[in-house]
Protein backbone atom coordinates (compact mmCIF):
# COMPACT_ATOMS: atom_id res chain seq x y z
CA UNK A 1 0.00 0.00 0.00
CA UNK A 2 1.38 3.47 -1.59
CA UNK A 3 0.89 6.14 1.39
CA UNK A 4 2.54 10.14 1.08
CA UNK A 5 5.07 10.38 3.81
CA UNK A 6 4.36 14.21 3.63
CA UNK A 7 0.32 14.10 3.70
CA UNK A 8 0.05 10.26 5.53
CA UNK A 9 -2.81 9.78 3.25
CA UNK A 10 -2.88 6.23 1.95
CA UNK A 11 -3.14 5.16 -1.99
CA UNK A 12 -4.20 2.20 -3.77
CA UNK A 13 -1.47 0.62 -5.94
CA UNK A 14 -0.43 1.89 -8.42
CA UNK A 15 0.10 5.23 -7.96
CA UNK A 16 3.18 6.41 -7.67
CA UNK A 17 3.19 10.44 -7.13
CA UNK A 18 0.78 12.04 -4.25
CA UNK A 19 -1.42 14.07 -6.18
CA UNK A 20 -1.79 16.39 -3.25
CA UNK A 21 1.80 17.57 -2.98
CA UNK A 22 3.51 15.75 -5.42
CA UNK A 23 5.90 13.61 -3.20
CA UNK A 24 6.90 10.28 -4.21
CA UNK A 25 5.10 7.34 -2.44
CA UNK A 26 6.86 5.39 -0.59
CA UNK A 27 5.90 1.48 0.68
CA UNK A 28 3.59 1.68 4.15
CA UNK A 29 5.84 -1.07 4.89
CA UNK A 30 8.92 0.86 4.19
CA UNK A 31 7.64 4.28 6.34
CA UNK A 32 7.07 1.52 9.12
CA UNK A 33 11.02 1.90 8.99
CA UNK A 34 11.13 5.75 9.89
CA UNK A 35 8.53 6.97 12.02
CA UNK A 36 10.20 9.86 12.38
CA UNK A 37 8.54 10.83 8.89
CA UNK A 38 4.97 10.11 9.77
CA UNK A 39 5.61 11.13 13.93
CA UNK A 40 2.63 13.49 14.07
CA UNK A 41 2.63 12.75 17.83
CA UNK A 42 3.26 16.59 19.40
CA UNK A 43 4.82 16.63 22.99
CA UNK A 44 4.17 19.41 25.46
CA UNK A 45 7.43 21.23 26.33
CA UNK A 46 6.66 24.23 28.35
CA UNK A 47 3.86 25.70 30.55
CA UNK A 48 2.62 28.92 31.44
CA UNK A 49 -0.43 30.74 32.74
CA UNK A 50 0.99 33.78 30.64
CA UNK A 51 -0.07 33.66 26.92
CA UNK A 52 2.39 36.04 25.79
CA UNK A 53 5.21 34.30 27.45
CA UNK A 54 4.23 31.54 25.09
CA UNK A 55 3.53 32.93 21.97
CA UNK A 56 6.96 34.53 21.89
CA UNK A 57 8.68 31.46 22.76
CA UNK A 58 6.31 29.72 19.97
CA UNK A 59 7.05 32.64 17.44
CA UNK A 60 11.29 32.49 18.38
CA UNK A 61 10.77 28.56 18.08
CA UNK A 62 9.41 29.11 14.28
CA UNK A 63 11.90 31.49 13.48
CA UNK A 64 14.45 28.91 14.66
CA UNK A 65 12.77 26.76 12.01
CA UNK A 66 11.03 24.19 14.48
CA UNK A 67 7.10 23.78 13.80
CA UNK A 68 5.41 24.60 17.55
CA UNK A 69 2.11 24.93 18.77
CA UNK A 70 -0.13 26.93 21.53
CA UNK A 71 -2.71 25.32 23.62
CA UNK A 72 -4.62 27.09 25.85
CA UNK A 73 -7.16 25.30 27.82
CA UNK A 74 -9.69 27.98 28.86
CA UNK A 75 -11.83 25.66 30.58
CA UNK A 76 -15.25 27.87 30.88
CA UNK A 77 -16.73 25.42 33.24
CA UNK A 78 -14.79 26.17 36.03
CA UNK A 79 -14.35 30.09 35.99
CA UNK A 80 -10.82 30.95 38.04
CA UNK A 81 -10.11 34.53 39.39
CA UNK A 82 -8.13 36.31 37.10
CA UNK A 83 -7.17 34.31 34.08
CA UNK A 84 -5.89 31.07 35.25
CA UNK A 85 -6.00 29.25 32.16
CA UNK A 86 -2.47 26.62 31.35
CA UNK A 87 -0.83 27.88 28.18
CA UNK A 88 0.62 25.13 26.88
CA UNK A 89 3.52 24.72 24.16
CA UNK A 90 3.82 21.50 22.20
CA UNK A 91 6.53 20.73 19.07
CA UNK A 92 6.90 17.94 17.07
CA UNK A 93 8.34 14.79 18.63
CA UNK A 94 11.07 14.98 16.24
CA UNK A 95 11.73 18.46 17.61
CA UNK A 96 11.43 18.32 20.94
CA UNK A 97 15.15 17.93 21.76
CA UNK A 98 15.99 21.23 19.57
CA UNK A 99 13.23 23.27 21.36
CA UNK A 100 13.68 22.03 24.41
CA UNK A 101 17.35 23.62 23.94
CA UNK A 102 16.38 26.56 22.46
CA UNK A 103 13.57 27.18 24.92
CA UNK A 104 16.93 26.64 27.82
CA UNK A 105 18.64 29.47 25.94
CA UNK A 106 15.51 31.95 25.47
CA UNK A 107 15.14 31.51 29.59
CA UNK A 108 18.84 31.17 30.31
CA UNK A 109 18.90 35.24 29.03
ZN1 LIG B 1 1.19 14.15 -0.20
Amino acid sequence: MPVCPNCNYEYVEGIVICPDCNTPLVDASELKKYPELNEEDWVLVYTSFNLIDVDMLKENLESAGIGATVLSQKDSSFPAPGDLSVVKLMVKKIDVHAALEFIQEVKSK
